[in-house]
């Protein structure tokens, strides 16, 4: 990540003079070698904090070169203090490597639990999805917030039975009792649903009506009765499927894996050639670095 701070006069200030077209059309351009500039959804450019701190910008990328090749198309209109490279572990899942059996879990604990849906998914006020899921060492509820996107309406469409794996931080609740608030979902198994429905007449077609809980059932136009066996079981479609479910960029944690960054993994160090560092200092020293 290429951290660009500002100078003292900016600090505490909360609005940045950085130019966010320049934003959209340097994303564009890097999308392969860097991550989450921008939310594609809503177009909003993400690179920006919005406080009062002396961060003016941060991109995060692949490598030192990409980074610095990146920063150097934003159109800035204040003075850099400085800007500094960093290896980090944002944007890797870094804090998500750890599995836990459900009865192992601790409050701020940061975590992955496989298990089956054993509650069904309810909606909160506010819009959040709580859901429970149990392995054989015990259960938990599972909370996909309204910002977490396709993770939530993916919790939604969740039946008992189903598989799932779901990663994210423990939060404690009143009485002892946690919650995961999940941060990416990853449906492994789902099970058949079956919807009831009432059978049609065998004299005339017509649909019945049932004759109550545990009944039979009873033409609505002829009066025939017809055993409650002769309930009509159809599979439901599933409107989910088997994958794994991430919310969008604007709802990320420092450390959340975007999924731009699929199946990329770097436990190596980085190629360090004189070459390449040169280079990317040279086009740093092009920076206007307030004095
Ligand atoms: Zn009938």
């Amino acid at each position: 990540e290429i951290i660009a701070y500002r100078t003292r006069e900016n600090i505490g200030t909360t609005t940045r003079s950085v130019n966010p077209d320049s934003v959209r059309l340097m994303d564009a351009m890097f999308r392969g070698s860097t991550f989450n500039n921008v939310d594609h959804e809503t177009g909003r450019v993400l690179i920006c904090p919005h406080g009062p701190d002396p961060v003016l910008l941060g991109i995060r990328g692949e490598d030192p070169t990409s980074v610095t090749n990146t920063f150097n198309q934003i159109k800035i209109d204040e003075p850099i203090e400085r800007a500094m490279i960093f290896k980090t572990n944002q944007g890797t899942d870094a804090h998500l490597s750890c599995h836990r059996k459900i009865k192992t879990l601790l409050p701020y604990q940061s975590t992955v639990i496989a298990g089956t849906v054993t509650g069904a998914p309810r909606v909160l006020r506010g819009g959040h999805v709580i859901f429970r899921t149990s392995d054989e060492t015990g259960s938990v509820d599972c909370a996909a917030y309204r910002a977490t996107g396709l993770v939530r309406e993916t919790a939604l469409q969740l039946v008992p039975g189903d598989s799932v794996t779901a990663s994210g931080g423990i939060h404690p609740r009143p009485l002892g009792v946690l919650t995961l608030n999940v941060e990416k979902l990853e449906v492994t198994g789902l099970v058949d649903t079956i919807r009831v429905e009432n059978p049609s007449c065998s004299n005339c077609g017509t649909r019945c009506e049932s004759m109550g809980k545990g009944q039979g059932f009873r033409c609505r136009k002829c009066k025939a009765r017809l055993p409650k066996t002769f309930r009509v079981e159809k599979l439901e479609l599933r409107k989910i499927t088997l994958g794994t479910y991430h919310p969008p960029p604007r709802a990320h944690r420092h450390l959340t894996k975007p999924t731009s960054r699929n199946g990329i993994h770097r436990d190596t160090p980085f190629e360090t050639k004189n070459d390449n560092i040169d280079q990317t200092l040279e086009s740093l020293v092009s920076i206007s670095i307030a004095s």
